[in-house]
């Protein structure tokens, strides 16, 4: 037994620890970011290639039409004056000197559930990781006020061993939310809805002139059942696989009629 034991820790030592690619929307400095980084590392050899400042909201753009600077802020942490598409895209074509067994973006301080994915970086990091045929998650604290990272970032930790050894299903990535307080359990989960209620603010500025903010609106749900917020709700965390074909498969049936009608 002892002995089965000390070659399987002497085999597991000489293995190649997986490469692991950590990024954000919140910036690099965000504390989020550097509890994921640090959990992640007992798991494999992380690299944080992160944007320079806050960059929520950020989507999945690319910078297309300016240069990008990268510099290495500690042994392994890059921080990029880009968006969560560039870090990874760089991270991946540039920095990193392989490509990574797996991508990690968060931990977000703040939910991403439902519709608000699309506008999410911290998703949208994930979504560009998968397009590079990595196996990708995003992980988002859903009320960061009263959470405590640690319980997300083992989490991060857990899910990452799973995700190492069992795969993902093609073209799929993984968007987490772990709920503030006691945790009750894991939902796999579909993606809520959103009732956009979203209060615009006009103002003038010490120029007279007219200047807007979005938001301020307190977001409303629709009860789905099995939604990735409804389980947030009871205290469990939600895990929703997203894919990325977007085609409303149903709505090609609906449409058909419109080919003969357009044609
Ligand atoms: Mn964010």
């Amino acid at each position: 037994m002892l002995r089965t034991s000390l070659l399987y820790r002497f085999y597991k030592l000489m293995s190649k620890r997986p490469t692991i690619l950590v990024t954000n929307d919140d910036g690099i400095h965000s504390p989020g970011l550097k509890a994921l980084a640090e959990a992640l590392q007992e798991t494999g050899e992380v690299y944080v290639v992160a944007p320079d400042r806050e960059r929520s909201a950020a989507g999945h753009s690319l910078t297309l039409h300016k240069p990008l600077r990268a510099a290495e802020i500690a042994s392994g942490w890059y921080a990029v004056s880009g968006t969560p598409t560039d870090c990874v895209t760089l991270g991946v074509m540039g920095m990193l000197k392989e490509k990574p067994q797996l991508l990690v973006s968060g931990i977000n301080l703040g939910a991403n559930l439902g519709d608000d994915i699309t506008y999410s970086g911290t998703v949208s990091a994930a979504v560009e990781g998968t397009l590079l045929g990595i196996p990708s998650f995003a992980i988002s604290a859903v009320d960061p006020m009263r959470h405590d990272l640690n319980i997300a970032g083992i989490f991060a930790t857990r899910l990452a061993r799973v995700v190492l050894e069992k795969h993902l299903p093609q073209d799929t990535l993984l968007n987490v939310n772990v709920p503030a307080g006691k945790v009750t359990g894991v939902a796999v989960t579909r993606q809520g809805k959103r009732s956009y209620n979203e209060v615009i603010v006009e103002k003038i500025d010490p120029r007279g002139k007219t200047y807007y903010w979005i938001g301020g609106g307190e977001p409303t749900w629709e009860l789905v059942g099995g939604s990735d917020y409804e389980a947030v709700m009871e205290g469990k965390i939600s895990i929703t696989p997203l894919h990325l074909d977007l085609t409303n498969y149903a709505a090609t049936q609906v449409l058909k009629d419109w080919e003969a009608l357009l044609g």
